[in-house]
């Protein structure tokens, strides 16, 4: 299976070192207290948390908005998004 950069389109070639960032954004209320993520498992899926459940009040739940994005990215362009994440370059 091809792999592409998500941000350059350029292939990236087998076995190169190329980068997953995986973000994950909710909606929040000013004055709640942050959200504790907890430490990172080794399946990749898991490394990206949606919320705390357990602790969540019914009303946080409906007024939440969360979204995930994956994205591959080549050394060239993950070195670039690490240092700009907002990409003002
Ligand atoms: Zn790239």
């Amino acid at each position: 299976m091809l792999t592409v950069c998500d941000f350059c389109s350029e292939l990236i070639l087998e076995n190169e070192i190329y980068f997953c960032v995986n973000i994950a954004t909710y909606s929040k209320k000013s004055g709640q207290n942050t959200l504790v993520l907890p430490e990172k498992t080794d399946k990749e899926e898991k490394n990206v948390v949606l919320f705390n459940l357990k602790k969540a009040t019914e009303e946080e739940l409906n007024n939440s908005v969360h979204k995930h994005k994956k994205f591959d990215l080549c050394k060239t362009c993950y070195q670039k998004f690490f240092e700009d994440p907002f990409f003002n370059y």
